[in-house]
Parts: C-alpha cells; sequence; structure tokens
C-alpha cells in the first residue's frame, strides 16, 4: 500500500505556478487575483477561505477576502459579485458554500461571470466539462485527477465506483474519470443514497472515490483488494480528547481499508490539499484566457 500524498502533490503543483507567476512579474505584468467571497462565520466555510487566501500568498497571487454578514440580503450579495464581475483586475471569483437560508446558492452561481468562475460550478462551466471543451474543473475532482496525474495511477479501462452525486464532487468526478483523458477512460459507476447493493457494486471498483460525507462509511469488506481508494470526506466527529474537541474523519475507515488498497490518501493530508491547487490552477487559467 502507497499513500496518495497530499502534501507532496499539491507542493509540486504549487511549485510550477509560482515559478509561472514569477515570471509573470518579471516580465512586468501584474499578477493573478483572486476573490473570495465569506458570508457569516461557519466555522469549516472560515477555514477553507483562510487556506485559499494563505496559498495565493505562498505562490504570489493577489488576493482579496470580502467578508459580508450572515445576515446579509440576496441582493446585496449579488451586487458585491457584480462588481468583481466588471472589475478588470479581478481574475477569478468564488463565494464560499455553504450560505445562509435567505440566499439561492444557485442565484449565486449563475452570478459569477463564467470567465471568472474559478469554482466551474456555473452551468455554463458545467456544460463544457460534460462536452470535454476547456474549462473550469470544480476544484475538488480537478484536484483528485491531478493527484492522479501526480503519482501516475492507471486509469485506463478501469472501473471506477464514485459514491456521491453532488454538483461540486461526485457528479462531476464521473464526468472526468469517464472522459478520454489520459488520467481519465474509466468504466464509472456513479452511487447514491437511493443505491442498491452499494458494497457489491464497491467491490467491483478498482478505483473508488468516496464523496458522500458519513465518517468512515467505507470498511475494508467494502473493497477489493488491490483498489485505489480517494477519500473525499470531511466530517467534524466529537472528541472530547481532542484539542478542538473534534477530530476531522474521511469517509473511509482508513485502518482497515489501507492494508487492502494499493493506493489510498489520508484525511487530513489528502484531497483537501489537492483541493486548493486545483482551485489555484484555475486561478491562473482565468488569468490567462483574459
Ligand atoms: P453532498 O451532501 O452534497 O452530497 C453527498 C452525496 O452522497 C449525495 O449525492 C448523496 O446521494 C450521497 N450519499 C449520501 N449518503 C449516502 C449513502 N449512505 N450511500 C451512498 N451515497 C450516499 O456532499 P458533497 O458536497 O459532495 O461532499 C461530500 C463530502 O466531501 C463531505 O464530507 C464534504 O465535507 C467533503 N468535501 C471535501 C472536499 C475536499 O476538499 N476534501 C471538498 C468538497 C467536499
Amino acid at each position: 500500500m502507497e499513500i496518495l500524498d497530499g502534501k507532496i502533490a499539491s507542493q509540486a503543483v504549487k511549485e510550477a505556478l509560482k515559478q509561472e507567476v514569477s515570471l509573470l512579474k518579471t516580465s512586468g505584468k501584474r499578477a493573478p487575483h483572486l476573490v473570495a467571497i465569506l458570508v457569516g462565520n461557519n466555522g469549516a466555510s472560515e477555514t477553507y477561505v483562510a487556506s485559499k487566501v494563505k496559498n495565493c500568498a505562498e505562490i504570489g497571487f493577489e488576493s482579496t477576502l470580502i467578508r459580508l454578514e450572515e445576515t446579509v440580503a440576496e441582493a446585496e450579495l449579488l451586487a458585491t459579485i457584480e462588481k468583481a464581475n466588471t472589475d478588470d483586475n479581478v481574475d477569478g471569483i468564488l463565494v464560499q458554500l455553504p450560505l445562509p437560508k435567505q440566499i439561492s446558492e444557485q442565484k449565486v452561481i449563475e452570478a459569477i461571470n463564467p470567465k471568472k468562475d474559478v469554482d466551474g460550478f456555473h452551468p455554463v462551466s458545467v456544460g463544457k466539462l460534460v462536452q470535454g471543451l476547456e474549462t473550469f474543473i470544480p476544484a475538488t475532482p480537478y484536484g483528485i485527477m491531478l493527484m492522479l496525474e501526480h503519482y501516475n495511477i492507471p486509469t485506463k479501462g478501469k472501473h471506477a465506483v464514485v459514491i456521491g452525486r453532488s454538483n461540486i464532487v461526485g457528479r462531476p468526478m464521473s464526468v472526468l474519470l469517464s472522459s478520454n483523458h489520459p488520467y481519465g477512460n474509466c468504466t464509472v459507476t456513479i452511487c447514491h443514497s437511493q443505491t442498491a447493493n452499494l458494497k457489491e457494486i464497491c467491490l467491483q471498483g478498482d478505483i473508488i472515490v468516496a464523496a458522500l460525507g458519513r465518517a468512515e462509511f467505507v470498511k475494508a469488506d467494502m473493497v477489493k483488494p488491490g483498489a485505489v481508494v480517494i477519500d473525499v470526506g470531511i466530517t467534524r466527529v466529537e472528541d472530547a480528547s481532542a484539542k478542538k474537541g473534534y477530530r476531522i474523519k474521511g469517509d473511509v475507515a482508513f485502518d482497515e481499508v489501507a492494508p487492502k488498497a494499493s493506493y489510498i490518501t489520508p484525511v487530513p493530508g489528502g484531497v483537501g490539499l489537492m483541493t486548493i491547487a486545483g482551485l489555484l490552477k484555475n486561478t491562473l487559467q482565468a488569468y490567462k484566457s483574459r
């Protein structure tokens, strides 16, 4: 068994981006600029956005964090997005999800200029992804593809089982793995909460991507020996013995599954770090295409 280390793979991606930005700056050009909009004080969202901003600084991107109150009106958020849409110095815009109840996530996603849609959630981006056209790939599945590439994991002709059908992870992941791509060309089964015989299907997977958001759901008896196991889940599980009062758990019961797997991603230290690498790559792509 080998660990697919998100720290190592994301560092390699970031190093390449850093060099590219440095070249841009020496040639007198401005740096790529990401605008992140955070609504409210959700603890996990705060952590994710802080990490995105920090990573931008590390590789020489400019970033602006816009914070809005939990009670902000939808119209104000939409106006904030529109301002960034029309600002020539802004290349990428992301609105951290989830959003408070008074705001329609769909409206917000559709308000972002598709040319600046670095999260890849706009229907235009999704449509292009499905048609195999160049676009912004949602950061988490993009990060997983970068991870497969970094470790040169063979995927052609393999059976990939994706658990979860969300627009953020599962569905785009299934599209990418099935596409005609050096790390695609899989036969893909996408599973969800209504799937019958999930265990039997998982046992057929040469590659399993677990993205359902249920701590330690995938057990050893669901995994074929030698499978590649990608754990996307991030769940806070209460634990009085932990400093913060909780621990982060993935969707895979790591200790029992790891000995059976050929490759496995840890949580934390796996897909989460690759997600940021995907976002940074999208931001540079947005900069270049403008
Ligand atoms: P979601 O709640 O939108 O979707 C979960 C999906 O899992 C749904 O499609 C549902 O049908 C399916 N599902 C739920 N219970 C199931 C079951 N018992 N059997 C089979 N399928 C089931 O969640 P999401 O946004 O896709 O996120 C999934 C997990 O990944 C969460 O833990 C989230 O925190 C994590 N996540 C991690 C990253 C990262 O960077 N590592 C990024 C995004 C999401």
